[in-house]
């Protein structure tokens, strides 16, 4: 199998709106957990987004751990690989956008390399290198008192120079408007300049298809789920990628139980749960209980044992803000939080050992511990269920085949649970 696509995620939430979004622009496309091991099984894909935590580590580790990446994608015969950073562009004077960049470009040899967090259709645009958030530029959005990473400066070419060895260029929207044949010409006349990397303006949609087109013919691109739009509908439209009409299909029926964790607390959860409550059993934990150490996910697993073979059943610890301040206020919020996440993950093991091959998880925080959990390396992604919840297939699963739902709190209908397990099959 070759590659189309090559992507390395700084954290596990972009990785998956990254995945999604290939798919449905027309690649097969698997996200794993992490860097996948040598003999990771994939199935027939055009793209692989290998998920890091790399956002907020130490940049020597991030730029490790991506080159890791990296020699695993092109090993598969991945020529383009998309470096996929948040698109608010997280990131300190430290780091960890430019010392990865730089690393990988050193690795494959790039020339230079084309850098754009924009993705209009979000609100996300950029314009002689600024970056805007909505209306506002980005050192007036919310971001500027991001905890880990504050930015002040809205300024792309000053804050990747501050990160990077290589200078920085940029390619303005009035050359990206003359078309792909400009933005080349800039590129060749930066390059010559010994500008190593180029932030590239995008204020509309359609300027992520030059943007795609551009970056595809080089090793190495930077940027958001915006490029990676770009990226996908340049492979498709060349034909480079035949998989268009059958990337995001449901593939064969998984069979087994169905069960569904909610950890979640947020608006949309609460009334998610309620509407499933019309359907499904739902048991609720007790918090306390789980601080308690008593064996709350034990008495969960014996009730749900029952049910399980009647249909599928919702196990929630979720409760009302109200609620959860008390349970905080009792016990920490950190401390209340790991013990009900940890739960929730011995709850998945154990509803995997009763045969349960299809889980939908609410909240986060709860599908991360989840997926930790069942050592789950890799999804193949599958039907949306909704707005950027898809359907997942677990590859190369320990418990073999499985199908997975992972949402965070405030996505999905009122009826979330039920439209989960009518495509879930
Ligand atoms: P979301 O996607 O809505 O943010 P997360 O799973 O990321 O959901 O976060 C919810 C957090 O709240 C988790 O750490 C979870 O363990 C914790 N939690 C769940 N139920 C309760 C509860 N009843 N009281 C206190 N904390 C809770």
């Amino acid at each position: 199998m070759t590659l189309a696509l090559g992507c390395i995620a700084d954290d596990y939430t972009g990785a998956s709106d990254l995945a999604n979004t290939l798919t449905r622009a027309g690649l097969r496309t698997v996200q794993t957990i992490g860097v996948p091991a040598d003999d990771l099984k994939l199935p027939e894909v055009d793209a692989v987004v290998v998920s890091l935590k790399s956002r907020s580590i130490e940049p020597g580790l991030a730029v490790s751990r991506s080159r890791a990446a990296e020699k695993w994608l092109r090993g598969r015969g991945a020529s383009h690989v998309l470096f996929k950073i948040c698109s608010t562009f997280d990131s300190t004077d430290a780091g960890n956008i430019g010392p990865v960049m730089d690393a990988l470009r050193a690795d494959c040899g790039e020339a230079v390399v084309l850098v754009t967090p924009a993705f209009p259709e979000t609100g996300r645009t950029v314009y002689q290198g600024n970056l805007f958030v909505g209306a506002v530029p980005l050192s007036e959005s919310p971001l500027k008192d991001h905890p880990l990473n504050p930015m002040h400066d809205s300024n792309l070419v000053r804050v990747l120079a501050r990160q990077s060895k290589t200078p920085i260029g940029l390619v303005e929207l009035a050359t990206l408007t003359r078309g792909a044949e400009a933005v080349r010409a800039r590129l060749a006349e930066l390059s010559g300049k010994g500008i190593g990397a180029a932030i590239i303006d995008a204020v509309f949609d359609r300027d992520l298809e030059t943007i795609g087109l551009v970056a595809g013919e080089h090793r190495l691109s930077v940027g958001a789920s915006g490029i990676g739009l770009g990226l996908a509908r340049a492979l498709v439209s060349s034909g480079k990628v035949k998989s268009a009409a059958t990337a995001g299909q449901q593939g064969a029926a998984v069979g087994g139980a169905v069960a569904c964790l909610a950890g979640s607390c947020s608006q949309a959860t609460l009334q998610q749960i309620a509407n499933a409550e019309r359907v499904m059993p739902v048991l609720r934990l007790e918090p306390d209980r789980i601080l308690a150490g008593a064996h709350e996910a034990q008495r969960a697993l014996d009730w749900a044992k029952e049910h399980l073979a009647q249909g599928p059943v919702l196990i929630a610890s979720s409760a009302t803000p109200q609620a959860v301040a008390a349970v905080q206020a009792r016990h920490g919020r950190d401390a209340a939080g790991h013990a009900i996440e940890q739960t929730m993950a011995d709850l998945a093991e154990g509803l995997v050992r009763s045969g349960v091959r299809r889980l939908v998880v609410a909240g986060g925080e709860t599908s991360g511990a989840v997926v930790d959990r069942l050592r789950i390396p890799g999804f193949l992604v599958g039907v949306e269920i909704a707005a950027g919840v898809p359907v997942l297939r677990a590859v190369g699963a320990g418990a073999g085949s499985m199908l997975l739902a992972l949402k965070s709190g405030n996505f999905g209908g009122p009826d979330f649970f039920s439209d989960a397990l009518a495509l879930m099959r």
